[in-house]
């Protein structure tokens, strides 16, 4: 099938569905591609690069496999190809080098006042981390998509003019500060939200960003109604490497015993998963997955970092909220309770409770998690009709969950999410964390381990919250 071939370009188109003619004309228009490319930045690489051009791909996408692009004629002069293109001349694993270069080569249009304007105004610098997620246009505002780019390109000729092609492609400076104060932005740059560890980026059919970090790999795609923004990768991120460095620490002074036995170098997989309605965890692969994106991420860490052996749930259920909700909630859990609470009338159990325990309503950051765990639990105790339920919020049993009608071996499965939090709350407040973390690791009885029956560990932790 090849056509044409020279010491750095090989061409091959598949027999029989183009004319000769037409066959030619690709072959010019990649040819002027290359040497375009190695006019505007004097490279050339070491490697030769084969494109193959086929009547149609997989999906309609572009692929690079090794040194070799497959494509289609339509795509041959997409921004998309250029892209394919520049990232294996040049061997970028980098989206915003790669744009880049593309504006480079290209001569695009850059308008620095456009660019000052914008961080001059933005409250924050996040944009200018240049993280992968920015670059994808159905993960971004139009205004954000377009300054991303133009960003990538003014920046990459200001590295170019100032050094050179090698520096910019090998050389891992960062000259954003004094790339600002070219375009006219005195303002300091904070990098203290910017993901520094991203090791490379890639994509597939079913995720269009995947990032490699040192110590994790996260699988993205939009989840409607739940992930559907680029800050929302990068707060994921920041949010499951915070969680995971709190939680060892944590674990660490106030469990070293169970510590001890966590294997915590352990690197995760996390998967955005639509079309399951779960989150869940798959201890033997690492594999994280979740289908409401950030919401529900720090209970799954817990399930994947504490072993658990026992027939019933609800400890294991009990112990990943209690640790994600009541010992480090992040912002958008106690912004739901706290909006929840919020909504009530005053005269309701929930609200009355919440506030007869010494609760505060003035700000989120104020908001008690623990006690307004407590106070679903208790109203829902003291309410046990379904139409209580309709106006509240429904919140499921376990049980139902997990599908278990063994009673036997489900004792405590009969409990919702809020309730084993709760519980487990008042276990660790009574016999220690590590203690909780001991049981949930053994098979032991309640009776043999605690000196109590679970019906009585249950009827004494209701009474606790009931005082
Ligand atoms: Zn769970």
């Amino acid at each position: 099938m090849m056509l044409a071939e020279n010491e750095y370009i090989g061409i091959g188109i598949k027999n029989n569905i183009y004319s000769k003619k037409v066959q030619k004309e690709i072959t010019e228009i990649l040819v002027d591609k290359f040497e375009l490319m190695k006019k505007q930045t004097l490279y050339r690489p070491d490697k030769k690069i084969y494109i193959y051009i086929l009547d149609k791909t997989v999906q309609n996408q572009i692929f690079l496999v090794d040194s070799s692009i497959y494509c289609s004629i339509d795509h041959i002069n997409s921004e998309d190809f250029l892209y394919y293109l520049v990232s294996l001349y040049f061997d970028i694993k980098e989206p915003w080098k790669a744009i880049g270069l593309c504006g480079y080569i290209n001569e695009s249009l850059i308008d620095n006042s456009k660019l000052a304007d914008y961080y001059l105004n933005a409250d924050n610098f996040d944009l200018l981390g240049l993280f992968g997620g920015r670059f994808l246009h159905e993960w971004n505002t139009k205004e954000e998509f377009e300054i991303a780019f133009m960003t990538a390109y003014s920046y990459t000729k200001y590295l170019i003019n100032d050094n050179d092609i090698l520096d910019f492609l090998y050389d891992d400076m960062d000259n954003r500060q004094e790339w600002l104060t070219s375009i006219g932005v005195n303002k300091e740059l904070d990098e203290s939200n910017e993901i520094m560890d991203i090791t490379c980026y890639a994509k597939d059919n079913e995720y269009p960003l995947i990032v490699h970090t040192n110590d994790s790999s996260y699988y993205f795609k939009p989840i409607e109604n739940y992930f559907t923004t680029a800050e929302q990768m990068e707060e994921f991120i920041r949010l499951a490497k915070d969680f995971r460095e709190y939680l060892q620490n944590y674990l660490r002074k106030n469990a070293a015993i169970s510590f001890s036995k966590l294997n915590v170098d352990v690197s995760y997989r996390y998967y955005m998963r639509t079309g399951l309605s779960l989150c869940y965890v798959d201890r033997k692969s690492n594999e994280i997955n979740l289908a409401f994106g950030i919401y529900g991420l720090t209970h799954e860490i817990v399930h994947e970092m504490i072993p658990y052996k026992r027939d019933e749930r609800w400890i294991d259920e009990g112990l990943a909220e209690y640790l994600s909700c009541v010992v480090y909630p992040n912002n958008e859990k106690r912004k739901w309770y706290y909006d929840t609470i919020c909504q009530f009338d005053k005269n309701d159990d929930i609200y009355k409770f919440y506030i007869e325990h010494g609760g505060s309503l003035n700000s989120i950051s104020d908001f008690n998690m623990e006690l307004a765990i407590d106070a679903y639990c208790y109203a829902k105790l003291r309410n046990q009709s379904s139409s209580w339920e309709q106006e509240h919020f429904n919140s499921p049993l376990i049980s139902d969950l997990y599908h278990i009608d063994n009673k036997n071996k489900s004792r405590g499965d009969e409990l919702t999410y809020f309730q084993a939090s709760s519980f487990v709350n008042y276990l660790v407040k009574k016999y220690t964390i590590d203690t909780v973390i001991d049981f949930c690791n053994s098979t032991i009885s309640y009776e043999d381990y605690f000196g109590y029956s679970y019906i009585q560990l249950k009827q004494d932790w209701i009474a606790e919250i009931g005082k």
